[in-house]
């Protein structure tokens, strides 16, 4: 058996034609950037979000820089972020100029801790970046409170969390602005690089649209600094087609989560491995299933290792997310942060596993992981 951890052929082949014909589509339209296939995009995942507005980008990434540049965060600035993400929600801060703060998770949601974000405010801070790791919704409620308290922006990254729920709400219209992933591994992925923001505030999404092209509203006329950071009409082709399917996808994520729950709850009973925790409040969208090595604290990362290498020989590709918490990586080493500052996603980085979970992934496979996870429990314990 092998079990690779994202399989994005499968899926392919179950929409072939109807992406085929979308492409074919643009090609003979030879309209490659923006125009009707991004338009039309845009206003469909902005419904499905229930959120007013939705500004197709070339990448997360950029949704992560654009949405903390409309707000005119720059140097001198402060910007909270969880120590447990992908680099990119960094980028955002980083790239207008201001200094990434780093907060700790929450052992059991993995989010960024409220009551740690409160501590880490100053004078300068300007904006909290909350993230739906792994695609559960952060405890927004929490956050928009200490928000207003301190008057500071709450910006989402909702990169994992296409359709994701907090208290019966999706994701991307709960913050000022938010950014979404469509890179091709995401719950929603395009064919190439693409992303968006998306926002309630008619000002601020003509303010990115105007920044994602290069400042204008017309064409050579740049009333505001800018960047190119236009969605190709390819991926808003490919995105619009894969949007369709967005809901029953997402379905089938929850049941191959619930499966491994099942069948992994001995193992999370025994205090051998944690299983992730769906928050009362959250809706999750699984776009990863991390689970945490919790036997002896000081062998965690080789234990998990060691597993990771055993389900590898036994053709069940994992992942880490992420192997280094972004206060310890290299390119922040001037910020001064070492090692113990933030011991939840320390843990997590040392002993964090990501199962193969994608709405593809059939019944017998989750049940051979779930069997391999067992046979290197009896073998070690
Ligand atoms: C994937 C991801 C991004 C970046 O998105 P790209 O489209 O790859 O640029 C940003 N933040 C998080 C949390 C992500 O997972």
């Amino acid at each position: 058996m092998y079990i690779p951890f994202v399989d994005l052929k499968t899926q392919y082949n179950q929409i072939k034609d109807e992406i085929n014909k979308a492409i074919i589509e643009v090609i003979e339209s030879t309209s490659f950037i923006l125009g009707k296939p991004v338009q039309e995009f845009e206003l469909e995942f902005a419904k499905a979000h229930n959120v007013k507005h939705c500004i197709g980008l070339s990448s997360g990434t950029d949704g992560n820089h654009i949405s903390l540049w409309a707000l005119d965060i720059k140097s001198g600035d402060e910007v909270i972020i969880p120590a447990n993400t992908f680099i990119a929600t960094a980028w955002g801060a980083t790239l207008c100029g201001a200094k990434p703060v780093f907060v700790d998770c929450d052992p059991e949601s993995y989010n960024i801790d409220p009551e740690r974000v409160e501590s880490a405010i100053t004078s300068k801070t300007k904006a909290i970046v909350a993230v739906h790791l792994y695609g559960q919704p952060a405890d927004m409620d929490r956050l928009e409170e200490i928000a207003r308290h301190y008057n500071v922006y709450l910006v989402e990254d909702a990169a994992q969390a296409h359709l994701a729920e907090y208290k019966g709400k999706r994701v991307g219209g709960l913050g000022i602005a938010a950014s979404f992933s469509f890179y091709p591994g995401k719950n929603l992925g395009a064919y190439g690089e693409a992303g968006c923001v998306t926002t309630n505030s008619d000002d601020l999404a003509e303010k990115f649209r105007m920044i994602r092209d290069h400042g204008s509203v017309r064409k050579y006329n740049h009333v505001l600094l800018g960047h190119n950071y236009r969605m190709e009409s390819i991926q808003g082709a490919v995105l619009k087609v894969k949007l369709k399917y967005l809901e029953i996808w997402t379905k089938r994520r929850r049941e191959v989560a619930n499966k491994y729950r099942e069948l992994l709850y001995d193992l999370h009973n025994l205090e051998i491995i944690k299983l992730p925790k769906e928050m009362w409040y959250a809706k999750h969208v699984y776009h990863l299933f991390v689970i945490q090595i919790n036997l002896k604290p000081e062998k965690r990362q080789e234990i998990r290792d060691n597993l990771r290498k055993f389900l590898g020989e036994n053709g069940i590709e994992t992942g880490l997310h992420y192997p280094i918490p972004l206060h310890l990586q290299p390119c922040f080493k001037s910020l001064g942060y070492k090692k113990g500052d933030f011991p939840v996603a320390e843990q997590l980085a040392e002993g964090g596993l990501s199962l193969p979970i994608y709405p593809e992934l059939t019944d017998d496979k989750i049940e051979y992981v779930s069997q391999k996870i067992h046979e290197f429990f009896k073998k070690k314990c």
